[in-house]
């Protein structure tokens, strides 16, 4: 039987782990107590390319809380303890921290592990230059590489009491690189080439498939690519990179199966994430999409008092009610948030996803959400209608304004919303919160066109991009 009397345990001392626990502490006057097995906690990987660029000082800058502010809500903070082994019968994890190994009893059990940065199928990632991006370590590493030898790179990154201080001197230590090659084209390699630019290096961007951000869209592709080579990075599209090889221990060729080769000194591999599950793979816990932890809608594993969120789980998506993983960091947010208030007595569901995500390309923005690729929306049932408009941001007459693609997928015999992307200059990420409150809605493409969005010069024109898209759209979807 569940016992309240024994503490709440949460695996993971970031966005999730911490959103939970500190709810639960606001809630409830129950013990909490929070592994992390690093150093860091309550941190913001999001801010990391930008800490890279010198736009964000410090990487304490990224912390949400301070350990002695976690400490603060009452909740138990350990970091540096990982937690090596769950057993749901007996409901204890085995836990190793700095004064060794120990037992620790649960009433109720969130496992907020996290992702980890994926190199495969690329070889020779192992050499000192050959960086991921996931976590304020690795954030350092690549920021202490960029400067100059001179520097006092430890005083550059800030939050020495936590930073990985062999890696920031390691890198240090390097000549900064002339040339920079980012392996693949998801939001992390393009955030990244703004940041690697900014260092005034030369920067090549390799893409396996024939666009970057595929789950962005053709539409959007096509516009960040312009940016991204008006701007000087050199894609290489189709070419897929085999290996990184060197001398000494150090990176200095990228080898790409097709026979293309690089010479580098510093190579980000930005191929993707894998979920952190090991914890839970002998248990009777589920996985699915991406290898993820299935949960409920109240992020219940199936195992009695075993819950899962953020990047290490699955979400319910709004459109196919399947489960989903779109590793983010609202999603991590609200799940946790959720799952604390339930432990703490008040029952909260964890909500859907629609899988919405933004992002900036130098002076390019572009947002997603939904289902936008046809084959996803048929193999969910649907019978996908897709249009492409190019519509201004703000009044012809009024500065400022710019052109901004937006596409609109609609399910032909319903009308039903399914997803959508914008793309442009002038505040065009942020417009696809419409899209997402109407698809959250489930909103048809004619309830979307008669939204009642604000309008004047300065914001937008009588027509937002949105609402034009929306009509071309019913239009098509009404034509037969
Ligand atoms: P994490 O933040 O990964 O935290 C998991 C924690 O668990 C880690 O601290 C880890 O050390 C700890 N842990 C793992 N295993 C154990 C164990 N066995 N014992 C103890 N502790 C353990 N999302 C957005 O929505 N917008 C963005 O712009 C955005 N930008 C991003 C940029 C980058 C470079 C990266 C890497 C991610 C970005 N994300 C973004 C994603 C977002 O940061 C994540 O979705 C979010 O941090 C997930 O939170 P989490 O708590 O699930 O996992």
């Amino acid at each position: 039987m569940p016992s309240d009397r024994e503490p709440f345990v949460v695996v993971g001392g970031d966005a999730a782990g911490l959103s939970a626990a500190s709810k639960c502490r606001r809630e409830s006057d129950r013990e909490v107590v929070v592994y992390e097995k690093g150093s860091w906690v309550s941190y913001a990987h999001c801010g990391t390319p930008y800490f890279v660029k010198g736009e964000v000082d410090e990487l304490t800058d990224l912390l949400s809380l301070s350990p002695d502010e976690v400490d603060e809500r009452g909740i138990e903070l350990c970091r540096n303890h990982e937690v090596l082994d769950v057993d749901t019968e007996a409901r204890t994890v085995s836990v190793a921290g700095p004064d060794g190994e120990f037992e620790q009893p649960y009433g109720d059990l969130l496992v907020a592990t996290g992702a980890r940065a994926l190199t495969s199928p690329v070889d020779g990632t192992d050499l000192d230059g050959a960086h991921t991006l996931h976590g304020l370590d690795s954030a350092a590493g690549i920021r202490a590489h960029l400067l100059d030898p001179d520097t006092d790179h430890l005083a550059d990154v800030g939050g020495e009491a936590f930073v990985d201080r062999e890696r920031v001197e390691r890198y240090g230590a390097m000549d900064p690189p002339e040339t920079v090659a980012i392996v693949g084209g998801g939001y992390v390699g393009i955030e990244m080439a703004e940041a690697f630019s900014t260092h005034q290096c030369d920067v090549h961007l390799f893409q396996r498939g024939a666009h970057v951000l595929p789950p962005f869209g053709e539409a959007v592709a096509e516009r960040v690519e312009a940016e991204l080579r008006e701007r000087g990075v050199t894609l290489h599209l189709e070419t897929e990179v085999a290996e990184l090889t060197g001398s000494e221990g150090r990176v200095e060729h990228l080898v790409c199966t097709g026979g293309t080769e690089l010479d580098t000194e510093l190579a980000l591999v930005g191929v993707g994430i894998q979920p952190n599950t090991e914890l839970v793979a002998d248990e009777p816990v589920g996985t699915g999409p991406g290898g993820a932890i299935v949960v409920d809608d109240h992020g219940r594993t199936g195992v009695d008092g075993v819950y899962a969120a953020g990047d290490c789980a699955t979400m319910e998506h709004a459109v196919t009610g399947e489960p989903e993983w779109v590793p983010l960091g609202l999603t991590a947010n609200r799940a946790g948030r959720a799952i604390g208030s339930t432990v703490a007595g008040d029952p909260e569901p964890v909500g859907t996803i629609a899988g919405t995500g933004v992002l900036k390309a130098f002076d390019c923005e572009a947002g997603r959400t939904g289902i936008i690729d046809p084959d996803r929306a048929r193999e969910a049932g649907f019978d996908p209608v897709s249009e492409t408009v190019t519509a201004g941001s703000r009044s012809g007459y009024y500065p400022g304004g710019s052109e901004t693609d937006v596409t609109l997928v609609a399910d032909r015999n319903s009308g039903l919303l399914l997803g959508g992307s914008i793309v442009g200059t002038d505040r065009a990420a942020i417009r696809v919160d419409i899209l997402a409150t109407a698809i959250e809605q489930g909103a048809t493409v004619g309830e979307l066109e008669r939204t009642d969005l604000a309008y004047a010069p300065p914001f937008s024109p009588v027509w937002d991009p949105v609402l034009v898209g929306a009509k071309v759209l019913r239009g098509s979807v009404e034509a037969e």
